[in-house]
């Protein structure tokens, strides 16, 4: 699994890192595939892929490679003041199996997010005034915690300790047509954000005919249809965007997560009714797009926009949806399985979703909670179907202990 340092200190006690996250003791060492092992030297099937982030496994070879062709030019980094072919040209890959427009890099899902409040307001500004700056979210949703994004994200406790955040935001309901029409105007309404399958918010998908819905209203209202697809996005539901499931075609696109392999990296995908009125200066960013990222991020895109790649995606995640069913029938703890591709979540019928996490780690099995009911399975893309089975093995082990509360 590759080189390592041979430091001997331990990582026990205190640690120098801000107390942001509350991670189990276990120091992550390696990588390969599917697997990562601890400094200890134990072995974890990775479901989490470091929410869906490492979509074609640790140290996967395309990845690896993209790297040393970026490395032997030399150039990590150029900034925004000079041209590189890597991001041309993944920006051209964009486009044409998004939608036409074009396209602008960042570097993680909330900056995103962010670039998309600002050309979605700019294009509406422009054309229907500054009072047309609203953005509708809707309940549930998980758009980052930067503060525009922050406030396009439905989690009251994470937002009030840093209020204000951006003003102008109006919530909907998923699935409840009213809400939105309650909300929207010709005159205020800028853009609707949607993930159309709910990641954090505990992995929904958005009904096809509620985004074809939503498609309509945003075209009425002359609002930016804009679908965060840094979670669902790029292969994750069996199709490369999910969106494309409704047949629908939005105005923006967010992505990050999985672009580029776990070197981070986010991008905006904008219609050129919204795209050509961007000027330079009206957004920026010192790291985006550089000829490393971009490079990997270019062979990302060639692996997850293959049919067949995809149409394993599918398979993979119906084989996994239905053993995961078959544990729901046996257990009743698991209230049902929802979900696409390897987009999945098992619905706890109690708030037990990190005990289930931790008497998984503890059988060597990473899964990753979606609220505090839902057990999110996000494995690599390229799981086979044995580490599916052996992931259900675990559970079935771990279930009737956190049945019987232990
Ligand atoms: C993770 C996530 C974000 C935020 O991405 P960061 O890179 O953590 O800023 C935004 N939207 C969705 C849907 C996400 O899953």
């Amino acid at each position: 699994m590759g080189e390592d340092s041979t430091s001997t200190d331990t990582l026990a006690g205190r640690s120098a890192l801000m107390n942001t996250y509350a991670p189990p003791e276990v120091v992550m060492a390696r990588g390969e595939g599917s697997w990562m092992e601890d400094e200890e030297g134990n072995r974890y099937l990775d479901f989490t892929s470091g929410i869906a982030v490492n979509a074609l496994g640790h140290d996967a070879p395309v990845v690896r490679r993209a790297v040393e062709r970026a490395m032997e030019r030399g150039l990590i980094h150029t900034s925004n003041l000079f041209r590189t072919r890597p991001a041309e040209e993944l920006a051209a890959q964009l486009v044409q199996v998004a939608f036409p427009g074009q396209v602008f890099f960042c570097n993680s899902g909330a900056e995103a997010n962010e670039a998309a409040i600002k050309f979605a307001r700019k294009a509406a500004r422009e054309r229907g005034g500054p009072d047309k700056h609203e953005i509708v979210a809707f309940r549930g949703a998980f758009h980052g915690r930067l503060y525009g994004s922050l406030a396009l994200t439905d989690r009251p406790a994470y937002q009030e300790p840093f209020t204000p955040l951006m003003p102008g935001v109006r919530w909907a309901t998923v699935n409840e047509l009213g809400s939105v029409r309650q909300v929207v105007s010709k005159e205020r309404t800028a853009a609707i954000f949607i993930e159309p399958v709910q990641g954090e918010g505990g992995v929904i998908p958005v009904p096809d005919d509620f985004m074809r819905t939503l498609r309509q209203v945003a075209h009425e209202v002359g609002a930016a249809l804009v679908c965060d697809e840094i979670q669902c996005g790029l292969g994750r539901t069996g199709d490369l965007f999910a969106f494309q499931h409704s047949g629908i075609v939005p105005d923006i696109l967010t992505l990050a997560k999985p672009l580029a392999a776990g070197l981070p990296m986010g991008a905006v995908v904008a219609a050129p009714h919204i795209s050509e009125l961007i000027r330079p200066g009206d957004h920026a960013t010192t790291f985006g797009g550089g000829p490393l990222v971009a490079e990997v991020a270019r062979a990302v895109l060639c692996a997850v926009s293959e049919p067949e790649f995809l149409g394993r995606v599918r398979r993979s995640g119906d084989r996994l949806h239905r053993e995961l069913e078959g544990l729901a029938a046996r257990h009743h703890i698991v209230e049902g399985v929802r979900g696409r591709g390897l987009m999945l979540g098992m619905v706890l019928r109690r708030e037990a979703a990190s005990e289930v996490v931790r008497a998984a780690r503890e059988e060597g099995l990473l899964l990753v909670g979606a609220g505090p009911n839902v057990v999110r399975f996000v494995p690599p893309l390229n799981v086979t179907g044995e580490e599916i089975d052996q992931a259900v093995a675990v559970l079935r082990r771990v279930l009737p202990a956190v049945e019987r509360g232990r």
